[in-house]
């Protein structure tokens, strides 16, 4: 399962920031994902609750950022969001994209103590 592999590098960046600051454990995490990121939340919780057991991130509050996904058309540079990195551009219907925002999948801050 994807989700599991990108819950447990979360854990792994959280429990490098918590050794090299001398602390204990994660109390609040933050996450950014984007709509275009392919994560499923349902999936993202359940590996979360198995991955985190026994971690620096058990007892984490986790708040999660979404992202919505915006493009740029390569044809007339216009900006706007899509729902889907297919859509074409709503101002000239060309469907060369450029994906600007919405695959981001990072944690944003943590608060450890
Ligand atoms: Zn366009």
């Amino acid at each position: 399962m994807h989700e599991l592999s990108i819950v447990m590098s979360i854990v792994e960046t959280a429990e490098e920031k918590v050794k090299e600051n001398h602390a204990h454990s994660v109390e609040e995490i933050d996450l950014v994902i984007g709509d275009l990121a392919g994560i499923d939340s349902e999936a993202l919780d359940f590996a979360w609750d198995s991955a985190v057991k026994n971690t620096v991130l058990q007892k984490a509050k986790r708040n999660i950022i979404h992202v919505p996904a915006k493009a740029k058309c390569l044809e007339c540079d216009c900006e706007f969001e899509i729902k889907d990195q297919f859509d074409a551009c709503p101002l000239c219907g060309e469907p060369l994209l450029q994906i600007i925002q919405g695959k981001e999948l990072q944690i944003k801050s943590m608060i450890i103590n």
